[in-house]
């Protein structure tokens, strides 16, 4: 690997969950079919990038030409578990559980691509320490569920563990097989996803795209000075336009008041903003800066074997 060459991967997370209506729903899946994937998919073609798509195996169940439309453009195609439910995070399954799931959503990607899936993404980035062992036992190389240094984890779900964020290293790095939070000798390779304390992904970038810009230009400036990588987190369920919700009761997720006014009301009004169509000359500004950086884009399985000749 040349010393000064700069990575930079975007990623995208292919779920059912509709942020308006802010469930999991079929529908929606079919709006990320027929919208959303062909929307971002367009983009990538423009932009001449090649990126990496997490499914969970439910979507790609419902609908495998979703899979098929991205592995047919040259993207890679991951795993982003096999159910985006909350009782089925990674952090509160038991051992055998995840081992299932894994398993299922693995197998469910490769009978659809008729190729190998090696890369994976914890629904909601919600993931244990040892999850490592359990990935490498069922055949995937790389996580990029590590949110390094990211300090809005308060907001969201599973935040006991998202408290390792704190010590987790910024940079590209195998993991210890007992500790996906730290370096180690395991086989199993970290993309942790791009933060300057706030996170660089799509749901910001809608939220706030002028804080989004100062983000962006942190993380610039750290690659220029340590030629760290850069990993843009999106979903192409904000690109879609879906119809307008019946009636302004926002679902309840949590049982307690607080929460339920921080982690759902709030985090809700917020999530929606810029949805849909306004999204996408928002995603431009960012391919925009990066391409004019001059990264390289890459999709996570394109630089195993580069990290794995150095370790
Ligand atoms: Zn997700």
């Amino acid at each position: 690997m040349k010393k000064n060459e700069r990575f930079c991967f975007i990623t995208n997370d292919v779920e059912t969950t509709s942020i308006l209506h802010h469930e999991l729903r079929d529908e929606t899946g079919k709006f990320v079919l027929e919208q959303g994937m062909p929307r971002l998919l367009d983009l990538y073609d423009e932009y001449d990038i090649k990126t990496t798509f997490f499914y969970t195996g439910y979507i790609a169940n419902l609908y495998p030409e979703v899979v098929k439309m991205a592995y047919e453009r040259g993207h890679e195609i991951a795993s982003h578990g096999y159910s985006h439910k909350v009782e089925n995070a990674f952090d509160v399954m038991s051992e055998q559980k995840i081992r299932e799931h894994l398993n299922r959503s693995k197998h469910t990607l490769e009978q659809i691509i008729g190729d190998e899936v090696i890369s994976f993404r914890a629904p909601a980035l919600r993931v244990r320490k040892n999850i490592s062992m359990a990935l490498l036992e069922t055949g995937f190389l790389i996580d990029s569920s590590v949110a390094s240094q990211r300090i809005d984890m308060f907001l969201s779900f599973g935040v006991k563990h998202k408290l390792n964020w704190f010590r987790s290293p910024r940079g590209i790095y195998f993991t210890k097989a007992e500790d996906i939070f730290s370096k180690g000798d395991s086989s199993l390779l970290e993309i942790p996803v791009s933060s300057a304390l706030l996170p660089y992904i799509g749901t910001f970038m809608r939220i706030s795209p002028l804080i989004l810009s100062v983000v962006r230009s942190s993380l610039n400036l750290e690659s220029k000075l340590t030629g760290r990588h850069i990993n843009f987190l999106t979903h192409p369920n904000e690109f879609i336009d879906e119809p307008p919700i019946d009636s302004l009761t926002t679902k309840r997720r949590s049982k307690n008041y607080l929460s339920y006014l921080l982690g759902d009301l709030l985090r809700h009004r917020l999530k929606i903003k810029n949805l849909g169509s306004p999204a996408i000359p928002l995603l431009k500004k960012e391919l925009n800066y990066l391409s004019s950086k001059e990264y390289n884009f890459m999709r996570c399985k394109d630089v195993y074997s580069l990290y794995k000749t150095r370790q």
